[in-house]
């Protein structure tokens, strides 16, 4: 069902990479070949952003009721093949089918969002000092948008950059994860069928330094758009960044979930086991920190440890995932495939490296703290600021944490999970740039405001 070969989608047209090379793609689960992907580079990047510059004007001159209805037709075509595309995210990522046709799911709904808000797109009229002026602020794209991706959640992680970017009539050239090909191609593809003009949505395939590097210091490319870890978000804003390119970053987690004195016990287990290892810890907003009361801390280890033994992961996305994750303390299953044991750390101190690097793996901490104070504290000692969970049965805690907590989304009582459609989602300090992806929030990203003057009586004035 995964094709062999994965080429480049460039305006419109299936093409392989100009260096007639290809990547080896390898099954988390169990280690075989999968596929091969077009190794692409600099000449494969210029092709498609030249595609995606020519094709602009037009998709631009289209109404945003129209791009909107787009964007619906995409939808509904994803739906469509909503069980092909959950077994190759399935494939690609080593997932269980459900979670790869929650993952798809989610995708399709991004869809349906931004599909409605083609009839919204809401500006604002105000105020002037002058008689017989008007001012008014509408939306204007952007030109080309450069979107670059994490291989976590594949196809969301396409369907949050990309629905919006079109929505707001930008075109697009997409590189996606060397992890995660198939699933971004099969989607470009299923945009074509549905009528998306050639050229609005290009994928280059290939390698970060390679692809990805090409497209970021490509000068026709207007916007970067990038989930991704923060060591590579930090060279992508420095180099976009010296030509003043728009630069939205999504970055890295070290999510603290903490379980106070007054937990629900049995649910502070149950999320926290969620958080921490659903996914393979493979999750921006993963819990790999559990900040649990001195009182309570025994009883909750106790049933945080059985749950992690009985707990299924799944495989990580590579050999190279699961070689860090040894280093940090994780231990290797012993099967063909990528998979390390569920692991949990106790008695490590709060500025040693494995609390402050994001693992990126099932791989979590659990720190006994003696109070809120203490708690608070530890959650906010981190250079990372994407989401915090909180177990309390009280008001009072659980508004103060969400106030004090240094973190793009707060949770009381659930997991440190992240976001639906219409939700804005984006993290502080080194999690991000201060945007927010999805929601109506993703607008401002893909576009940019302008005011506009009407004077209707000069002679008035
Ligand atoms: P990564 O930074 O290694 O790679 C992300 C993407 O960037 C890939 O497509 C990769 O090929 C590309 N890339 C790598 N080096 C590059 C370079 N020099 N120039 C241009 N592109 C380059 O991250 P990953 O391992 O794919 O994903 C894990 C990270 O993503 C974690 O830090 C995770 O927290 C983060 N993430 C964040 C969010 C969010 O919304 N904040 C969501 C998902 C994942």
């Amino acid at each position: 069902m995964i094709p062999e070969q994965v080429p480049n989608h460039v305006d419109g047209k299936d093409v392989p990479a100009a260096s007639g090379e290809w990547l080896d793609k390898f099954s988390p689960a169990d280690g075989s070949l999968l596929c091969r992907a077009a190794r692409s580079t600099s000449a494969d990047v210029d092709a498609a952003v030249a595609a995606a510059r020519a094709a602009q004007p037009a998709w631009a001159e289209q109404t945003v009721v129209a791009r909107g209805d787009m964007c619906r037709e995409i939808a509904l075509a994803l739906r469509d093949r909503r069980d092909e595309l959950t077994e190759l995210v399935a494939a690609e990522t080593g997932k269980p089918p459900d979670a790869a046709r929650g993952e798809t799911d989610a995708a399709i709904e991004m869809g349906f969002f931004m599909a409605g808000e083609g009839r919204r797109y809401y500006g604002r009229t105000t105020t002037a000092s002058m008689p017989h002026r008007q001012v008014l602020t509408v939306r204007q794209p952007l030109g080309v948008a450069g979107l670059l991706i994490s291989f976590n959640t594949p196809l969301p992680n396409v369907a949050w950059k990309v629905f919006p970017a079109i929505l707001c009539g930008n075109t697009c050239v997409l590189k996606p994860s060397e992890h995660t090909p198939a699933s971004a191609h099969a989607l470009a593809t299923i945009c074509c069928k549905a009528g998306l003009p050639d050229g609005v949505l290009n994928v280059v395939q290939g390698l970060g330094p390679e692809a990805g590097a090409a497209l970021v210091e490509n000068p026709g490319v207007d916007l970067v758009s990038f989930t991704g870890s923060a060591a590579t978000g930090r060279w992508i804003n420095e180099t976009a960044g010296r030509r003043l390119a728009k630069v939205c970053m999504e970055l890295g987690g070290k999510n603290a979930l903490v379980v106070c004195d007054d937990a629900n016990l049995d649910m502070a287990v149950k999320w926290a086991l969620a958080s921490a290892f659903s996914n393979a810890g493979q999750r921006c907003a993963s819990a790999s920190r559990i900040v649990v009361f001195d009182t309570v801390y025994d009883a909750f280890r106790d049933r945080f440890l059985a749950g992690a033994a009985d707990y299924d992961p799944g495989p990580v996305i590579s050999e190279d995932a699961v070689e860090r994750l040894v280093a940090a303390g994780a231990r290797r299953l012993d099967r063909p495939g990528y998979w390390v044991e569920p692991t949990v750390l106790e008695g490590v101190a709060a500025d040693a490296d494995v609390s402050c690097a994001e693992l990126f793996g099932p791989v979590t901490i659990l720190y006994r703290v003696s109070g809120f104070d203490e708690a608070l504290a530890l959650v906010n000692d981190s250079p990372y600021g994407l989401t915090a969970a909180i177990h309390t049965a009280s008001v009072h805690r659980a508004m103060r944490f969400a106030e004090q907590a240094q973190a793009g989304v707060v949770v009381v009582n659930g997991g440190t999970h992240g976001s639906e459609p219409h939700m804005g989602f984006g993290g502080v300090k080194q999690s991000g740039t201060g945007w927010r992806e999805a929601g109506v929030e993703a607008l401002d990203v893909y576009s940019d405001w302008k005011y506009v003057n009407l004077i209707s009586d000069p002679a008035e004035v």
